[in-house]
């Protein structure tokens, strides 16, 4: 286990490693800003110190330096700026009480553990002390039987001589009645022919039990059971970097499509935006929301992202991933998507994509894999290019769970 100073070390890579995509608009980052803040503040309040630590650092990473390798930072407005700015202070303030409390935590955790690690060492002395003695054992009992086993062959062997010899004798003395020529002759021959099938002398080297073998145990018959030592099994950490479940309810799919129906009809995609509420560290879609956008068979253009913005603020809400429609295709993440996609799983690991293909009746949930991360996050060409498929760059979520039984708010912004 790690000590409590290098745990924080890892919490504070592990905030400062997402890379800042040139070409995702800045606004947006500014955009996100307060949708850290919001999930941030939701930890906090919930007692989750770990991950509301990582949420603010990511935050102060954000705003305090990564920002400004945007190439648009020079040119964009003060006001995000300083907005984004403006809390950096107090969230400092609030980093260094949760950085004592968490040192805190960890210390204790650490304490305990030395405490259970010294036990489990014990027991695994102890244990291996009697795996020896019953090695020991076994060894013993093998020997044994093997000489048992070795005298019992060795009398049987004599009692088969003794019965060929006999039943020899016999044929001689019947043989004898007849004719003393023909029965020297069948002496002879039958000399011969037993001497080159069975031996008359016991032939000691070609017994599978020969003294050479008295002293090896026979492993594959001897082998001794193994017992698990389940104590020794490391402690998982409290989940870093884990992915936290995401609610999404059938609805969406439902409701989205029949947004859609116009446009899939005319062979045109359709998109829209995934928003809702974090709260027992589960996130739950809550929203659709339905940006004014123009269609085309392979993408869709959207406007005035800022009113959907506006409206997530004035709802309290995060935005948890897209959707869009395949409408001639089968569901997957085309280089376009992926390169959309990244702008949001970049920020929230949890982030989803969903695409439906009414036409083959399929729907995806993906997200991108970590070589599709790396990948993305370097690729700096547009529009729609060739990326190496394999190892695969996106694959089906494993996080979420569709919820048959709540209801979503479809909202149309683009009236
Ligand atoms: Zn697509
Ligand atoms: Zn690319």
């Amino acid at each position: 286990m790690k000590t409590p100073q290098e745990r924080l070390t890892v919490i504070f890579d592990f905030a400062n490693d997402f890379p800042i995509d040139p070409q995702v608009p800045i606004r947006r980052y500014f955009r996100s800003g307060s949708e850290m803040l919001k999930m941030g503040d939701t930890y906090y309040n919930e007692g989750n110190n770990e991950h509301a630590y990582i949420m603010y650092l990511k935050y102060l990473t954000l705003f305090l330096s990564k920002i400004r390798e945007h190439p648009e930072f020079k040119r964009a407005d003060n006001k995000s700026k300083l907005k984004a700015k403006e809390p950096t202070q107090k969230i400092m303030a609030r980093c260094e009480k949760i950085k004592a409390l968490l040192l805190r935590e960890f210390a204790q955790e650490y304490e305990t553990w030395l405490k259970e690690e010294e036990k489990r060492q014990s027991l695994k002395r102890l244990q291996q002390l009697e795996q020896m003695r019953l090695d020991e054992e076994n060894d013993k009992k093998s020997k044994e039987e093997l000489a048992q086993s070795y005298h019992q062959e060795k009398e049987r062997s004599k009692t088969e001589q003794k019965d060929r010899e006999m039943a020899l004798y016999m044929q001689l003395q019947m043989e004898n009645e007849h004719e003393i020529e023909q029965t020297q002759e069948a002496l002879r021959r039958s000399q011969l022919s037993t001497e080159d099938v069975v031996p008359m002398t016991p032939d000691r080297s070609s017994k599978p039990l020969s003294n050479d073998r008295m002293g090896i145990p026979d492993n594959g018959s001897q082998s001794t059971p193994v017992i698990p030592n389940r104590a020794s099994k490391p402690k998982l950490s409290k989940g870093l970097g884990s992915l936290r479940n995401l609610s999404i309810p059938t609805a969406v799919m439902a409701k989205f499509l029949s947004f859609a129906q116009k446009n899939t009809s005319q062979g045109k995609e359709t998109g829209a935006f995934l928003a809702g509420i974090m709260a027992n560290n589960e996130l739950r879609i809550t929203h659709v929301i339905c940006p004014a956008q123009t269609g085309k068979a392979d993408s869709f253009d959207t406007e005035g992202e800022e009113d959907m913005w506006d409206y997530l603020d004035k709802h309290d809400l995060l935005t948890l991933g897209w959707i869009h429609t395949h409408p001639t295709q089968t569901a997957f993440l085309s280089s376009v998507d992926l390169h959309m996609h990244f702008g949001y799983q970049a920020l929230l690991n949890e982030a989803i994509a969903i695409v439906c293909a009414p036409k083959f009746n399929e729907t995806g949930f993906f997200t991108l894999t970590a070589t599709g991360m790396e990948l993305i996050s370097c690729c700096r060409q547009t529009g729609f290019h060739p990326h190496p498929t394999e190892p695969p760059l996106f694959e089906e979520g494993s996080h979420f769970a569709l919820d048959h039984n709540v209801d979503v708010e479809l909202v149309d912004l683009s009236k």
